[in-house]
């Protein structure tokens, strides 16, 4: 599995639509300052589903929308295309190639597609989970978190391996479950009660 290309249309800097080809091995993006190399990289975090504006150096979600330059007036939407080659099989989906895209509207409307075909955005999570890529799964050392992990608490760094090991997918999943039981247990108990006025 490499990514192959990865199209910007409307993301942060990129105005224009912009595609990044890669080949397998290392890719490097050179460029001076502040001509939109960590820009490419948020890009990359966006279409895997990251939600936190932070994480993509912005205040708010919309700050990923080009927001216009004296030449230039505001866009109303963002796109990012990631094509990934999967003639491994690594994705658990029966193509060879699989492009993921996420677009958002300065309305807050946003959408996700797998080889466009629209889904949800826990679909394309589900998809790239177990391949170790994806949102929260430290595919993206961003500058500053080396450090971060240096001093983090040994209960983090347990945090960081479960990630690693692929556990997170499913002690999240748990803590889903044990949300909902709570949930119904309530359900149950106000249920009784009224069963009990009832008689
Ligand atoms: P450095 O080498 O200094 O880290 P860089 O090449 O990584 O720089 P980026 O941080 O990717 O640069 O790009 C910063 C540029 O992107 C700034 O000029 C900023 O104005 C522009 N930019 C960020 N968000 C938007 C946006 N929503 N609309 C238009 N331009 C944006």
């Amino acid at each position: 599995m490499h990514l192959k290309t990865l199209t910007l249309r409307g993301f942060k800097s990129f105005a224009s639509a912009t595609t990044l080809h890669f080949e397998p091995g290392v890719t490097c993006v050179v460029g001076p300052n502040g001509s939109g190399k960590s820009n490419v990289v948020d890009a990359l975090a966006w279409v895997m589903g990251e939600q936190g504006a932070k994480s993509l150096r912005g205040g708010k979600m919309e700050d990923v929308i080009f927001a216009g330059t004296t030449g230039r007036p505001p866009l109303g939407r963002a796109e990012v295309a990631l094509t990934i080659d999967n003639a491994d099989g690594a994705l658990p989906i029966e193509y060879s190639e699989v492009t993921i895209s996420r677009t958002l509207f300065r309305n807050g409307g946003s959408e996700y597609a797998i080889n466009g075909q629209g889904c949800r955005l826990l679909d394309i999570q589900d998809l790239l989970s177990d391949s170790g890529l994806g949102r929260e799964m430290h595919v993206i050392v961003g500058q500053g978190q080396l450090d971060a992990v240096l001093r983090a608490t040994p209960e983090e760094r347990r945090g960081f391996i479960e990630e690693a090991a692929g556990v997170l997918k499913h002690r999240k999943r748990k803590e889903k479950a044990l949300r909902k039981l709570d949930a119904m247990q309530a359900n149950l108990t106000r249920l009784g009660d009224l069963t009990g006025e009832i008689r």
